[in-house]
């Protein structure tokens, strides 16, 4: 605890760090070829390896592959891919030149990815053929800068989609092996660690749409020294890490695309949770690591598919993205009989994304951790902003090296999150024990967390509005256990008309991923409450469920 001012401070246990002012993936290169050569991804469809120094070089080759095509600094190159090894090389190889990654859900729909990567105006777009199909028809429309569409087929055998959207378009489409067939040469372009930007993911913030969340080369590299210092504190030279938190969403690319390459952990890739395929592959590989969500604790605590894999090697499962009952957590304790460590981190894309990790050894069951190093936090009263004691419950706030440089184009935006001594707001409820253990109790901020995915009711609001019948609407989060959330929508019909639930979710759910589908249900109300100044009062909806008509 510091105070200053009158104010109160925590600030973490462990002693400032020195963080590298470098380009992010010339840090990961020199980690890459500093050691020999050895695996350090293995794709779990096809079971191909590849090695740390065939990584590095392809990582040059896409730099080079890109800098040919006319990739220059601060051009912004859209990701739309799962979890893939080659998602590293051409992440490292964008960033190398001075190009930006935005990354979305490779599940979305066209118009989804029209109000997230479409809002940044990427030059280059890297997707694979199953993908490329939905949006071909929309490209130029939603992604009016695009130049070159680079398809990605390794290692699913799809080439032959990938060699008929390449003719049918030859001055739009490559095939990623095009790319990287060069001599691996590129110029040096000079990185400003601390204001070039690295990373552009999505997240609603505290409120509204869906905004770009600008990182750093020096965020995205803080946020990896300060996870190491605490987290790989107790891995072995030989550990297997599974990688199946989405690569697009910055808890999955922090871990695996920064900490694990720099560390030179093997990493196995899976593009879809499959809960068989999933215990399969942690027994073919012998992964002792896993970093999951909680509907993937619920599966480790209660599922009979767990029993029937041979699990031994496991010894880490880290959950972060959303809360983790502490049920949960000794159901697991007690199946695997100690012998496994359950465990949470907590953190948000706005600060790259980890501020609490729980460390080894003295950890509390329901807690997400203490402070990384180099991290400050305050919890203030959300009413009168004055900063609390340990114990009192307030709204989290975090000050570092690791948040962000503001959210995309959004000034406004950017000043709502951020106060003026620099801490980000981080619209998550609550405290701090005198021991300096976080516990997260509530959410203040508007958002949904469906499976660790955020669903922002304010887009899933815009897009009802758009339905000719609908006049208002509102859109809550129903708690459904270790699933988090599920969208529950309000609406008010135009006078005159008449519809029905399944009318309306028949017209919406196409238009939208299938987790951010009203598995809450929809319901008609004569009007939505709001305040005197026309702002919507979700909170009174949440424990409110009127008759269906
Ligand atoms: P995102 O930006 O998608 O990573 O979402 C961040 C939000 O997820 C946070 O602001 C929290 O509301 C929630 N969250 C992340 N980790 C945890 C956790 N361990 N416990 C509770 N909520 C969490």
């Amino acid at each position: 605890i510091i105070k200053s001012n009158n104010k109160i401070y925590y600030k973490s246990k462990f002693p400032d760090i020195i963080i590298p002012e470098e380009s992010a993936p010339k840090v990961i290169l020199n980690h890459l070829r500093s050691r020999e050569n050895h695996c350090v991804f293995v794709d779990g469809i096809s079971t191909r390896e590849y090695g740390s120094h065939y990584i590095a070089d392809t990582i040059e080759k896409v730099a080079s592959g890109f800098h040919k095509l006319g990739l220059r600094k601060k051009d912004i190159v859209g990701f739309i891919l799962p979890n893939l090894p080659e998602y590293s090389t051409l992440f490292h190889g964008t960033l190398l030149i001075g190009g930006v990654a935005s990354l979305v859900n490779p599940e979305y729909t066209i118009h989804e990815y029209e109000h997230t990567l479409g809002t940044v105006k990427p030059k280059f777009i890297v997707t694979f053929p199953t993908v490329y199909d939905k949006i071909k028809d929309d490209i130029k429309r939603v992604f009016p800068l695009v130049e070159k569409v680079i398809l990605c087929g390794v290692p699913y055998n799809n080439v032959e989609a990938i060699h008929k959207a390449e003719k049918e378009n030859p001055n739009l489409v490559m095939s990623y092996d095009s790319l990287i067939n060069n001599d691996g040469k590129y110029p040096n372009i000079p990185i400003d660690s601390k204001k070039d930007m690295a990373v552009i993911p999505f997240s609603s913030g505290t409120t509204g749409l869906f905004k770009g969340v600008c990182l750093s080369h020096y965020n995205i590299l803080s946020n990896t020294y300060q996870t190491q210092v605490i987290e790989t504190s107790n891995y072995r030279k030989n550990d297997t890490v599974m990688g199946i938190l989405p690569f697009f969403h910055i808890y999955g690319l922090m871990l695996f695309l920064m900490l694990m390459l720099k560390q030179g952990y093997r990493v196995v890739t899976l593009p879809k949770f499959e809960p068989i395929r999933f215990l399969q592959l942690i027994e073919k590989y012998s992964v002792s690591i896993s970093f999951i969500v909680p509907p993937v604790a619920l599966l480790f605590a209660k599922s009979p598919l767990v029993d029937k894999f041979d699990l031994s090697a496991l010894r880490v499962l880290f959950s972060g993205a959303a809360p983790l009952s502490e049920n949960i957590e000794a159901e697991i304790k007690q199946r695997f009989k100690d012998k496994v460590i359950i465990k949470q981190g907590y953190g948000l894309s706005e600060i790259s994304p980890a501020c609490c990790v729980a460390p080894y050894g003295d950890n509390k069951s329901g807690s997400v951790g203490v402070l990384l190093p180099n991290q400050i936090a305050k919890i203030i009263d959300t009413m009168t902003g004055e900063t609390l004691n340990a114990g009192a419950k307030g709204e989290i706030c975090i000050k570092g090296p690791n948040v962000m440089l503001g959210y995309f184009d959004n000034p406004k935006a950017t000043a709502e999150v951020i106060d003026n001594e620099g801490f980000l707001r981080t619209g998550d409820i609550g405290y701090v024990d005198d021991d300096g253990f976080f516990y997260v109790v509530d959410r203040q901020k508007e958002l949904i967390k469906v499976k660790g995915f955020q669903v922002a009711p304010a887009e899933l609001e815009a897009l009802l509005l758009t339905h000719p019948k609908i006049q208002d609407a509102c859109v809550v989060g129903l708690p459904r256990g270790e699933v988090g959330e599920v969208p529950r929508g309000f609406v008010v019909l135009k006078p005159g008309q008449a519809a029905t639930e399944k009318e309306i979710l028949d017209w919406a759910h196409p238009k939208i991923a299938n987790y951010k589908h009203f598995r809450g249900g929809l319901f008609f109300l004569q009007a939505v409450p709001k305040s005197a100044t026309g702002k919507l009062l979700r909170k009174e909806l949440k424990n409110f469920t009127p008759p269906k008509l």
